[in-house]
């Protein structure tokens, strides 16, 4: 069998978030990514270090790693979108993560909420998250090619 090749960004701390085939981000199924232009930079939260980051575009890779494709069983891409809750704020942000495709949508927002790092680009201070606004849930099912 064909190793699966896949598109990643990766966390300062080396964890690789893998790119869904299809959702808000764009679609990401080789040989070419098609990111969607007015998703990026997008921010993702490192299942792994529970910080956020953000990445641009450029920073999008192909990668074939198996073992990557086989941690994916079982676990679906989120969308998890808040509201900056600073005074007179409300900016909205939307994040992405890894997570078990089994979790509810709560229990995935909780989980974005616990992180931290993000600045709100409003006003550059640490992002103070309110309620979740939108969550969704994108599987890794890609096309066989
Ligand atoms: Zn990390
Ligand atoms: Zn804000």
């Amino acid at each position: 069998m064909d190793v699966q090749s896949i598109f990643i960004v990766e966390c300062r701390c080396g964890t690789a978030i893998a790119l869904p085939p299809q959702s808000p981000l764009g679609i990401f199924q080789p040989p070419r990514p098609q990111p969607n232009q007015n998703k990026w930079p997008a921010n993702f939260v490192c299942p792994d270090c529970g910080q956020w980051f953000s990445r641009p575009q450029d920073k999008i890779r192909q990668v074939e790693n198996a073992s990557l494709v086989q941690s994916l069983t079982g676990a679906s891409f989120w969308r998890v979108d808040f509201a900056c809750n600073r005074r007179g704020c409300k900016r909205h942000i939307s994040s992405y993560i890894v997570f078990p495709e089994s979790s509810s949508a709560n229990g995935v927002a909780a989980f974005v909420r616990s992180s931290s790092g993000l600045k709100c680009a409003e006003h550059g201070l640490l992002l103070q998250l309110g309620e979740s606004i939108l969550v969704q849930q994108f599987p890794y099912l890609w096309r066989s090619t």
